[in-house]
């Protein structure tokens, strides 16, 4: 079924600063961005002496500076969602940013300390308490993890990286991955066991094929099936599913340097990322009845989970340094219109 256009307010942007790195500490770049993250501000300012418009101030649902906390990133934008995934509804979060930003920082995190864990492991873990806090219903978790690169879909979680999965459409249910493994999972560390073995999966694929990770896109899915029986005997099933993504760079890339392949490859990843920005501001200004999302495969594989009954959450990352400052202004301007 596809959704109907309406203005939603069920998207979200969230904007997060990473700190300075050591590189640029040594290298004594300029902190160019502040943040007020109770007035869900970001302020930019450009290093160029001569420039006309020397401060730009964005504002988003959420912002976060530099020290900002994994538990609270997760506290506002994660917990949400997948409370409402656990009640049978789709939800969606996206990481966008140029690459060495801090997409997959807040995605995955780190293992240790269990502090620097990112949304992904925290959702893990909230969905298997809630399983745990309700004794009385059935439930069935199942995680799907794909790659599209390219515009090339590869099943993570398959024993052949290789092979090239099509895009089906079913004329009830939208578009699927044709033969994408599911795997049931019956606890955190089943599913973290799932997750890992597709992160291996990526790297090993990529290095084999001489790819690189900054260029592809990656969603981790799982979808969540409860059922529950009443005194008079009726049983309900609800589903709901959470896309957790972890985009391609959104850097520009240099036109000079790529040609034949490479080029290609930046070519799609513009197309997807632009389809995607597309999407999601149509779906936030509702004027539109039509929502691009034939347009790339990113979006016809979340077309069920973006718009209509469904929480979407881009989290845009940026770094704070001066030598940054035309692709940090580009992401703040790409979150604004998606908001
Ligand atoms: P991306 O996935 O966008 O390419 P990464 O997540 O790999 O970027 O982050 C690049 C580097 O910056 C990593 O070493 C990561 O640990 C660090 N980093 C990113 N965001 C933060 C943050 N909020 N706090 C501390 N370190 C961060
Ligand atoms: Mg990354």
């Amino acid at each position: 079924m596809i959704p109907v256009a309406k203005k939603t307010e069920c998207v979200k942007v969230a904007v997060r600063c990473r700190p300075m790195s050591s590189d640029e500490i040594r290298d004594a770049r300029q902190c160019i961005v502040t943040v007020d993250s109770n007035r869900g501000e970001m302020t930019i300012r450009n290093p160029k002496a001569d420039a006309s418009e020397p401060i730009k101030v964005f504002t988003y649902d959420c912002t976060y500076g530099s020290d900002s906390a994994q538990e609270q990133v997760y506290l506002d934008t994660g917990y949400p969602i997948v409370e409402n995934v656990i009640e049978g509804y789709n939800g969606t979060i996206f990481a966008y940013g140029q690459t060495g930003t801090g997409k997959t920082f807040t995605m995955e995190g780190k293992d240790e300390p269990s502090e620097l864990r990112g949304i992904i492991p925290r959702s893990f873990d909230q969905i298997f308490y809630t399983v745990g806090q309700n004794p009385s219903n059935e439930f069935l978790i199942r995680a799907s993890f794909l790659e599209i690169y390219n515009e090339e879909i590869h099943d993570l979680l398959s024993k052949d990286y290789n092979a090239k999965l099509d895009v089906k459409e079913n004329p009830d249910t939208g578009f699927y991955v044709k033969d994408l493994n599911l795997f049931a999972v019956k606890s955190v560390d089943e599913i973290k066991e799932v997750m890992n073995a597709g992160r291996l999966n990526r790297h090993t694929g990529q290095t084999a094929m001489n790819k690189d990770s900054s260029r592809s896109h990656s969603i981790f899915s799982v979808v969540v099936e409860r059922s529950e029986t009443g005194k008079d005997g009726v049983t309900h099933y609800r589903v709901g599913k959470l896309n957790l993504v972890d985009l391609a760079g959104s850097e520009r890339q240099s036109k000079t340097q790529s040609s034949g392949e490479r080029l290609k490859e930046a070519t799609n990843i513009n197309k997807s990322l632009l389809t995607l920005g597309n999407v999601i501001s149509s779906l936030v200004d509702g004027a539109s009845s039509h929502i691009p999302y034939r347009d790339s495969k990113l979006t016809k594989l979340l077309q069920d989970s973006l718009g209509g009954n469904t929480k979407t959450l881009m989290i845009a990352n940026i770094g704070p340094a001066d030598w940054n400052y035309d692709e940090t202004i580009s992401t703040l301007r790409y979150a604004n219109r998606a908001k």
